[in-house]
């Protein structure tokens, strides 16, 4: 049995987010097969949808967790260049503060 395209397209948004039942999930795959144009649209309402279409949220999954990974590593060198740093500051401070003391006790 073959549903009229307007049905089809009532039931599109149901089937991109997987809600709809089985039976009308069969029954939406089975018109998409024949039909072009609910075909289109249902292409056309995955591109307007990012969220629609689990493999297009596994892809942008994938492309956050690189970019998270790659700011972690980012985030990791540059706090080991402010620990660096502060150690630095730090020594250079002791040293001042030392030598300071130093000449406080030659005087
Ligand atoms: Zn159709």
């Amino acid at each position: 049995m073959n549903m009229p395209c307007e049905i089809v397209k009532d039931l599109l948004p149901l089937y991109l987010d997987g809600v709809c039942s089985d039976g009308s999930r069969a029954a939406v795959e089975e018109h998409l097969a024949a039909c072009d144009g609910c075909a289109a649209e249902l292409r056309a309402m995955r591109a307007a949808l990012p969220i629609g279409g689990a493999e297009q949220n596994l892809k942008e999954a994938e492309a956050v967790k690189s970019i998270s990974k790659r700011w972690r590593k980012g985030m990791a060198k540059s706090l080991l260049k402010g620990v660096l740093c502060t150690i630095l500051a730090v020594a250079v401070l002791a040293l001042v503060a030392y030598v300071f003391a130093d000449f406080r006790i030659v005087f």
